[in-house]
């Protein structure tokens, strides 16, 4: 007992000692299992990771899996990767580089809130006050709390009475900074464009934009560790956290998210055992018969997924979706050429449950739910350099143009 307490006690120091952690010369693989038994293979790593992190995780056989691995545990994994056979490359060589090039230089950073950098969440919740006084058509919400006792706010942005509400989520998982980032770039858009699309779809839908649903994981990832993906409650006496897109309390646990505590997709002691969820959750609820389109932000791999995440079977409105997907994705794609896939969560990558879009669909029967994963394909991951932001916006807006103006006409 003493000794486990004093292991504890060590663990505890070492990880308060270790301060913010670093990458140098982790290195980012990305394997494409061909077999269901290497598909297999890679799930049992996944589940035991031992320093390992799955930036993409395995889901079927032909998709790419992406695994960040530290200097020291190299040679075991490509062993791993030999035993089963399985095609790997490196694609990132050295994530601290990277991670050193995401933000400006220090001397090139502004003093005030723009886009051509990431910042700290009190950072963009001062923004959010600030404009949320300046501009009458926009309003602070409080869409729930976190474990940490921080406020999830978001914005209003209501031109007109009686709107169709489009709830635009971003930054469920802590790590995928390009989605708050895009989401302070739309709000902004909306509210000072004069473009004549933007002015369109600012003034007759009312907007609900979170742009950070899990600001406890986004600023540990910003004090701590640049990787952290989950939620910060403690889950048991070694690991934090449950996946927050995995929490959510429609099919829980029905498949795709892990009951191992440590796991990255840890779905939680319980369908919202996770404050976040749950606060979110009931806001959404208060809002629900107003909501028209539901879009949940993450990043990365140019993608847009439709629901449901927890099951095989697509739903009634799938060719409607599958119509307004490649509509929105093809919008996106005329700015800068950047190229999406569109399609079912479990056709494009497997059986993932308790996820928000999944809720908002099979409970309150938004039926225009929507995922995206933005930028980019992977040389970058969740690290993309802020210099990415303002097209990302700019893309990711002219798709939702198209996606709202289309969801339009089934309703
Ligand atoms: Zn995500």
């Amino acid at each position: 007992m003493w000794a486990c307490n004093l292991f504890i006690f060590a663990l505890a120091l070492g990880v308060a000692l270790a301060g913010k952690a670093r990458f140098d010369n982790y290195v980012v693989y990305r394997v494409v299992p061909t077999t269901q038994d290497q598909v297999d293979a890679l799930r049992d790593i996944e589940d035991q990771p031992d320093g390992l992190n799955f930036w993409a995780g395995p889901t079927q056989p032909n998709r790419t899996v992406d695994v960040m691995v530290p200097p020291h545990k190299i040679a075991d994994f490509e062993d791993m990767m030999n035993i089963i056979n399985a095609n790997y490359v490196v694609f990132i060589e050295d994530v601290q580089k990277l991670v050193d090039s995401e933000r400006p230089s220090v001397e090139a950073r502004s003093a005030s809130f723009g886009w051509n950098d990431y910042y700290r969440i009190d950072q963009i919740y001062s923004w959010l006050e600030e404009v949320a006084r300046t501009y009458p058509a926009a309003s602070l919400i409080h869409a729930g709390r976190t474990f940490e006792g921080r406020q999830i706010l978001g914005l209003k942005i209501s031109y007109r009475n009686n709107n169709p509400g489009v709830f635009l989520e971003g930054g469920i998982h802590a790590r995928e900074w390009i989605a708050p980032a895009t989401l302070t770039f739309i709000i902004n858009q909306l509210l000072t464009s004069t473009n004549t699309a933007i002015r369109n779809v600012a003034e007759n839908f009312d907007w609900y934009i979170v742009p950070s649903a899990n600001p406890d994981g986004y600023e540990f990832s910003h004090t701590n560790d640049r990787m952290w993906r989950k939620t910060r409650s403690p889950s048991n006496i070694l690991c934090r956290g449950a996946d927050p897109n995995r929490n959510w309390g429609f099919q829980w646990n029905t498949g795709g998210s892990s009951s191992l505590a440590c796991s990255d997709t840890f779905h939680g002691s319980s369908a919202f055992s996770e404050i976040e969820t749950r606060t979110l959750s009931e806001y959404i609820t208060t809002i629900a018969s107003k909501l028209k389109v539901y879009v949940s932000i993450h990043s990365y791999m140019q993608m847009l997924l439709l629901p449901y995440g927890f099951t095989r079977t697509r739903v009634s409105n799938y060719n409607s979706l599958l119509d307004i997907g490649q509509k929105s994705i093809a919008s996106l794609a005329s700015r800068y050429g950047t190229q999406y896939s569109v399609g079912n969560v479990v056709d494009l990558l497997y059986v993932a449950s308790g996820s928000s879009v999944d809720w908002v669909m099979g409970v309150h029967g938004i039926s225009n739910a929507f995922i995206y994963e933005l930028r980019d394909t992977g040389r970058n991951g969740f690290v993309l350099p802020a210099s990415e932001i303002i097209p990302t916006g700019q893309e990711t807006l002219d798709a939702l143009i198209t996606l709202v103006t289309e969801s339009r006409k089934t309703f």
